[in-house]
């Protein structure tokens, strides 16, 4: 992407200290490797406004920006995250490796448009439409791989272990065909995977069981050695499942986990919408990253997240685009934050004293984004490269600066105010646009036109 060697000059930069001015940033096959501050510009640098660090988008099921909007039709009784699910299932069951590049393509360039440079793509779709496996059992996972790859995304890639239909294994349902696995096909899918990614700059391997819901506790056991890497897996998003949890084990989701496994830092708990207030306050002892999904959360109808006390005990978290209903790294951040308000009846409610809400809110996403998907934090020496500029036109920017900024961001911009993104030191987002945002969108559109007959 990058030229060998290339230097960067921002008027205003957020570095792991903080807001510093005039930042030199000089880069080396995609690495930074030298940071300056109060540093003049020189003649071939190029110059930048407002400088971010690239945000992590820690939970992503890419194929389904494709069915975006397509649930919103209320059936004859109450709509909850069951008939979504089963939506879900009849638009999953069409897809060729093919449909899932082309989806999955666009996707990450408007993760990228959104100002996210890494994706965790929590992965499930793993076999054929009958339901058999494919020659290469990487075949799905390589569509993914090709897609960060070529809009220019990084991936931490969670190949998902799937493998019953409810809690005490019970056997998965026909819409779960293309799921499932045996932990000796699961051994060989994840062996494969090591071929798959090596070619991916900064590509992470880790594994995701899917829920307590579709593995057992023997399951359990055997998939985490099979990683070093991060360990993602969905918790208690809807209060039937807690119940069932309840029935079949005595314990609530999140509460079986922390007492069962050696859960910590490697871990990411995704939701963990419904929790007791003892739950809270394990999770965030045990490093535990709390993957929120705000806009998804709210489109399914989950609930909100106990976020206030899970902050307070010094707890984890970063945000996910999840379903990609709407992708936009602002609006996950605005609507956690505007949930805690409706629900408490206040304000800042994420804020320490003192504290830019906007500032706190970007600060904790990137760091426990990062945490949750095996990656670096932020611009700093020996990091890729990754960040992404601010418009300083954007009326909502005007007069800022330092935290202010992000607050003009998160609370008062509509999409617009990302103005540019590189990866690697190499441009993908250029006035707000995926620089191959027009071919990606053509056959996007083709790729549904087969889909959605
Ligand atoms: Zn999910």
């Amino acid at each position: 992407m990058a030229d060998a060697q290339t230097a960067f000059h921002a008027a205003e930069a957020l570095l792991p200290d903080g807001w510093a001015h005039d930042v030199r940033i000089s880069v080396a096959d995609g690495m930074v490797v030298r940071i300056e501050t109060d540093a003049a510009p020189q003649a071939t640098d190029q110059r930048l406004a407002i400088l971010l660090p690239g945000m992590p988008n820690l939970h992503s099921h890419a194929f389904q920006r494709g069915m975006a909007g397509l649930a919103e039709t209320r059936g004859r009784g109450d709509d909850d995250f069951w008939g979504w699910r089963e939506v879900m299932y009849r638009f999953v069951a069409r897809l060729t490796p093919d449909h899932l590049y082309a989806i999955a393509a666009l996707a990450y360039a408007e993760m990228l448009e959104a100002g996210f440079t890494r994706v965790g793509e929590f992965h499930y779709l793993h076999h054929d439409r009958d339901g058999a496996a494919f020659a290469d059992p990487a075949e799905m996972s390589a569509a993914i791989a090709a897609a960060a790859g070529e809009a220019g995304i990084a991936l931490t890639h969670l190949p998902v272990f799937y493998a019953h239909a409810g809690f005490g294994g019970t056997a998965p349902g026909a819409g779960q065909r293309r799921f499932v696995h045996d932990l000796d096909g699961f051994a060989r899918l994840m062996e494969r995977l090591r071929d798959t990614l090596a070619t991916l700059p900064d590509a992470v391997l880790g594994l995701a069981p899917h829920s307590l819901r579709a593995v057992t506790p023997e399951e359990l056991a055997s998939l985490v050695p099979l990683t070093g890497g991060p360990i993602h897996i969905h918790v208690a998003e809807q209060v039937r499942e807690v119940a069932d949890c309840l029935a079949w084990s005595g314990q609530r989701p999140v509460e079986w986990l922390l007492a069962k496994l050696p859960v910590d830092r490697r871990w990411c708990f995704v939701h963990a919408t419904h929790m007791t207030p003892a739950e809270t306050a394990e999770m965030a002892a045990r490093g535990v990253v709390a993957g929120l999904c705000p806009i998804t959360e709210a489109n399914l109808g989950d609930g909100l997240f106990p976020a206030a006390d899970f902050l307070a005990a010094g707890g984890r978290w970063g945000i996910g685009s999840d379903s990609n209903v709407l992708i936009d790294m602002a609006e996950e951040l605005r609507l956690f934050e505007y949930g805690q308000r409706l629900a408490t009846r206040s304000r800042t409610v994420l804020a320490p004293p003192g504290a830019s809400c906007g500032a706190t809110l970007f600060a904790g996403a990137l760091a426990g984004g990062a945490q949750a998907l095996g990656a670096s934090a932020g611009l700093a020496i020996g990091a890729p490269a990754d960040f992404v500029t601010l418009d300083p036109d954007h009326p909502s920017l005007a007069g800022r600066a330092g935290d202010a900024l992000l607050d003009g961001l998160i609370f008062a911009a509509r999409r617009g105010a990302v103005d540019g993104v590189w990866r690697r030191g190499g441009q993908v987002v250029a006035q707000g646009r995926h620089v191959d945002r027009a071919r990606n969108v053509a056959r996007y559109r083709a790729a549904l036109a087969e889909i959605i007959e």
